[in-house]
């Protein structure tokens, strides 16, 4: 395993650690709990759990649950298995921002107390309205010059529900003309009422804002280095700002780095949300998702994931990743450790008139070419197969290597055969092949002729049954709904395709959820959890070879 590579921020590290600024380090992953993680949030954990055990240090899983319209626990249930799933344990440093909904109401009186920060009545509307633009500095609130007596009776009073949603917040006072819009006495506490949050129940109607909680709870936990994404680059004055001004047990300092943007997929929440509730998918683990759950159902590994995004890196420049490079991830991992299995997905009856009919012979097939410690398995033969419809042409395109009239091809691991007859219904569509074996070519190139073809197949008699859904990318174009345009006009009306007569060898009989294989001349394929007793369903989790057209 080759060691970490560098980056930015373990520079930063290693500075702050020889200068003796900590002894340790603290990071954090810090999800809200209101939908499933995505590809992107799994960099963001393999940043932060990766650089906690690199360095000896912590990572917290912490909950931002300061909104708790659109949260819930199924969130938080689903957020810790991809987190585990993903190979990264919080051990018992599990917290929520909830937690500190007390300790972050006193250091709200803290601020009040200094006059940094007042009750303002402005509705959101006027707030906003007020706040200005770039272009243009805000203006003072009305509000503004409240007395530290009256905005703390009247910070006690929203505490206890005197007021109505809406009617008042508590802002920061620190800048309204400043050129950053931040900075522009920033809302620090709205008022909900009659909301259940799912940590908290009914004990508040005033919560606090993502901007007041998170630096305050960074703070709280000792973390050294929090890292958010780019976007939020313009709020670290307020972030330094919060655990400046009130009496925290420690000095965070926020890093921000790119976030994780993606290829033919959408990454927001609000987008995978809608997708969803939609149903536009198939719920949160659609094959197709860029979900955690979407790509584990998908056949993902978590070794893929984590080394996919270490390929990305780490670097404060945005860019825009090639699918193929989550792909190759995949690929790779999945030539080395993946079983090798037949599976035809489009049954063509192929009827060997020369091979006895009563006859039954077992043919042996390594499970892995480059892998013999993986070993052999005994596949049935016998007169009638089935192959792929793909791999039978009549008139064949220019450099067809597979079966036509009259020609011959190599059935993998078995016998050479060659196709002497067609059958076809009324309207001409091919029903079956009747073909004969050469019995002098087994594990043996025939006489005198070269035969360049192989193809994969499976006995008639014993055959599973199965269902195969086959996926392509969810959207049709690079960066859906790029220019303005709805990105759901972007989806892609054949990302998925479900087969349902496919014949697989009996070995697959059996298989558990999760397994997952090669189908020879395929791709990889996984075993679905809607796999019933003797009816396997298989996802595609990605074909062999790169077809992005790099
Ligand atoms: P959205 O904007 O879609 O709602 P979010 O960033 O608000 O997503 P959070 O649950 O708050 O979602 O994210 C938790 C952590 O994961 C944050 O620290 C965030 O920076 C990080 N994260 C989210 N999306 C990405 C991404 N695409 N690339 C890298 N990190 C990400
Ligand atoms: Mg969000
Ligand atoms: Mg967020």
């Amino acid at each position: 395993v080759d060691p970490p590579r560098t980056n930015f921020i373990r520079q930063i590290i290693d500075a702050d650690l020889a200068a003796g600024k900590h002894d340790r380090i603290a990071t954090r992953f810090p999800p809200e709990p209101n939908g499933y993680l995505h590809i992107g949030h799994a960099k963001s954990i393999a940043l932060n759990f990766g650089l906690a055990l690199d360095y000896h240090g912590t990572c917290n899983l912490r909950f931002d649950d300061t909104n708790p319209l659109k949260e819930d626990v199924e969130f938080v249930d689903s957020i810790q298995a991809d987190v585990r799933w993903l190979g990264f344990d919080w051990g018992d440093r599990r917290f929520f921002a909830s937690d500190y909904f007390e300790q972050l109401y006193q250091f709200a009186i803290e601020l009040i107390e200094q006059n940094l920060a007042y009750v303002c009545d402005l509705s959101a509307e006027d707030t906003r309205t007020y706040r200005g633009t770039l272009t243009e500095p805000g203006r003072d609130s009305p509000y503004r010059e409240r007395s530290v007596a009256e905005n703390l009776d009247l910070f006690a009073r929203m505490r206890s529900g005197e007021f109505g949603d809406g009617s008042r917040t508590l802002r920061a006072r620190i800048d309204m003309r400043s050129p950053n819009i931040n900075l522009r006495d920033p809302v620090l506490y709205r008022i909900k009422h009659g909301v259940i949050h799912h940590q908290t129940g009914s004990a508040w109607c005033l919560y606090p804002t993502y901007d007041y909680t998170h630096p305050l709870s960074d703070a709280l936990e000792g973390i050294t280095h929090s890292l958010c994404t780019l976007e939020f680059e313009d709020h670290r004055p307020l972030y330094d700002w919060c655990i400046d001004h009130v009496s925290v047990p420690s000095k965070p300092r926020q890093i921000e780095f790119s976030r994780l943007n993606l290829e033919y997929t959408v990454m927001s929440k609000r987008r995978l949300t809608e997708l969803v509730s939609e149903q536009l998918v198939n719920g949160w683990d659609d094959p197709r998702m860029p979900t955690l759950a979407g790509l584990r159902r998908r056949g993902y590994t978590p070794a893929a994931i984590r080394e996919f995004c270490e390929r990305v890196g780490v670097t404060k420049s945005d860019n825009l990743v090639e699918m193929a490079l989550l792909e190759s991830a995949i690929r790779d991992d999945l030539d080395a450790s993946a079983p090798r299995r037949m599976a035809v997905l489009r049954p063509l009856k192929v009827v060997l008139t020369n091979y006895p009919a009563d006859n039954h012979e077992l043919v042996t097939l390594s499970n892995h070419p480059k892998d013999a410690s993986m070993g052999n398995r005994e596949l049935p033969f016998s007169a009638e197969l089935w192959i792929d419809h793909n791999d039978f042409a009549e008139q064949p395109p220019k450099d067809f290597k597979r079966l036509i009239p009259g020609g011959e091809v190599r059935l993998r691991g078995a016998y050479v055969i060659r196709c002497d007859e067609v059958i076809k219904d009324a309207a001409g569509a091919v029903l079956e092949l009747r073909a004969s074996v050469d019995f002098a070519t087994l594990g043996k190139n025939p006489e005198g002729r070269k035969v360049k073809g192989v193809i994969h197949w499976v006995a008639a008699a014993t055959a599973i049954p199965a269902e195969i859904r086959l996926y392509d990318r969810l959207f049709r174009v690079p960066t859906p709904g790029a220019g303005g345009t709805d990105y759901r006009a972007d989806l892609n009306p054949n990302s998925l395709q479900v087969l349902t007569d496919c014949m697989v060898e009996p070995a697959l009989a059996d298989v558990t959820a999760g397994e997952r294989f090669q189908f020879e001349r395929e791709g990889y394929f996984v075993a679905d959890p809607d796999t019933a007793p003797a009816r396997p369903v298989f996802n595609l989790t990605v074909g062999l070879r790169d077809i992005w057209g790099k």
